[in-house]
């Protein structure tokens, strides 16, 4: 499991990786865990089909399964049916491309802990390739060019978290390419557009004092290090972020939609108040008659998280309303088992409220903004908080929010790290 509200500042060294991962099977031991991917799901005889697929090689060459002729390796992967009595669909989404020919071959997505190892060693990396003693004053200005696709909270940490990085740790570091980095992001409508406009005015200003660009343009086409915008201007890069949102993944938007469960227009499993996923076509009720809707479910199948899209109410896909719709159904399925099973007899609970806590950013140089305007239980209640107190607020949250004492203890150790000796800023 991985605490992605911080993802961005691993991918810059403010934070390591392993502070913000946790493994699913520790200190839970109620808890059975298969590694594999989800097939299919057979809703009728209730069973889930799952390849599982062992890890393969190891860094160690021969180190894995080298154990001579007589004993050989397991197969690289087998198909288990694992039957449920109730079943909780909360595979999450994929990246968005919306398409854009090149991007998923020559941009980086930040979404998982691989593409944050990923994107600080190709920072790191360029860094030292434009020290490099052939390398030219083009390549070096191509490849310190760091552009970040989407304005979105997950766009502008980044590029804020990569500013100080760059500031605080690599320009020291490396006083002969002073001149030659910059920052760029490009964004089709507003940064921050789901902020109050205070907020976002405050980022804007932040983002033009510490030089990062603001492009407003759409992205049309992405080459090897280089991107062309849709008035035809071309933007040279050496390392592309892309996060401009997310999209149904294919498991649920093309095989389960069209098998068995409800999927709206772009593919999100529709799921009733309760968090039940619904039959596909499922035929209008009586109550129709007076224009409200009373789908038909499968029995024992619910989702959570961004892979649904809750019938009449529009949630944002976070780990806000993730989790609290986890906690939800945990708390309802303890309650009342054979509604949990889909028993026609039981009584459905009331459903599922979600209740906002606010939206937070990073904004760099130990500033933030926090939106609270749509907020209506906690002390910040309707207020907007901007700068160092916005910072103090983003870092306190999240530490709250951090899944294990363990990493709850390693977050402030990497911050302070960071704050007195810097990033690590070695290529290996
Ligand atoms: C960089 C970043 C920053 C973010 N910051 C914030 C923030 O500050 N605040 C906030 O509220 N939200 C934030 N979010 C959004 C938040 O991470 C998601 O909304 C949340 O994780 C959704 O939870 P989920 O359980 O639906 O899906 P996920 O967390 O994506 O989990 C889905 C899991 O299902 C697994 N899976 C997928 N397909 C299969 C399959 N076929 N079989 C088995 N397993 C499968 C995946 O490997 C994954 O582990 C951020 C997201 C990113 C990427």
């Amino acid at each position: 499991m991985v605490f992605t509200p911080l993802l961005a500042s691993t991918a810059c060294g403010t934070i390591e990786l392993r502070s913000i991962a946790e493994p699913i099977r520790y200190g839970r031991p109620h808890l059975s865990f298969q590694r594999g991917k989800a097939q299919t799901i057979f809703p009728d005889d209730k069973i889930v089909r799952v390849r599982a697929e062992r890890p393969l090689g190891g860094d160690v060459p021969g180190a894995v399964f080298d154990h001579g002729a007589d004993l050989p390796e397991p197969p690289e992967s087998v198909e288990l049916d694992i039957d449920y009595d109730a079943l909780i669909i909360a595979v999450g989404a994929r990246n968005n491309t919306f398409n854009i020919e090149g991007v998923a071959t020559h941009a980086q997505f930040l979404k998982e802990l691989s593409d944050a190892r990923a994107i600080r060693r190709t920072i790191i990396r360029n860094f030292e390739t434009a020290s490099f003693a052939a390398t030219t004053a083009e390549q070096r200005a191509s490849l310190l060019s760091f552009v970040v696709v989407g304005g979105g909270p997950t766009g502008v940490e980044f590029a804020a978290e990569l500013h100080d990085f760059i500031e605080e740790d690599l320009a020291p570091q490396y006083p002969n390419l002073a001149g030659y980095s910059s920052i760029k992001i490009i964004e089709g409508r507003s940064l921050l557009g789901a902020f109050e406009q205070g907020l976002r005015d405050y980022c804007k200003q932040r983002f033009s004092r510490q030089n990062i660009g603001v492009v407003q343009a759409n992205v049309a086409k992405v080459e090897k290090n280089v991107l062309t915008l849709s008035d035809g201007a071309k933007v040279p890069f050496g390392l592309c972020v892309w996060s401009t949102g997310i999209a149904p993944r294919r498991l649920v938007s093309e095989r389960l939609g069209k098998e068995s469960f409800r999927t709206d227009e772009w593919g999100h499993l529709v799921v009733d108040g309760c968090l039940r996923v619904e039959r596909p076509n499922s035929p209008l009720s009586e109550v129709d008659t007076a224009h409200v809707r009373a789908p038909e479910v499968v029995p024992g199948v619910f989702a959570i998280g961004d892979c649904t899209a809750v019938e009449g109410e529009r949630l944002a896909a976070t780990a806000q309303v993730a989790e609290q719709q986890g906690a939800y159904l945990a708390q309802q399925m303890n309650l009342n088992p054979s509604w949990a099973v889909g028993e026609s007899t039981a009584a459905s609970p009331s459903p599922f409220r979600y209740r906002h806590q606010g939206s937070l950013a990073y904004v760099g140089g130990f500033t933030g903004v926090s939106d609270f305007t749509q907020v209506n239980s906690n002390a910040f209640k309707g207020k907007t908080v901007r700068g160092f107190a916005s910072f103090v607020v983003w870092r306190s949250a999240y530490l709250t929010k951090l899944g294990s004492w363990r990493n709850r203890l390693q977050v402030p150790i990497d911050w302070f790290r960071t704050f007195f000796w810097g990033r690590d800023t070695s290529l290996f």
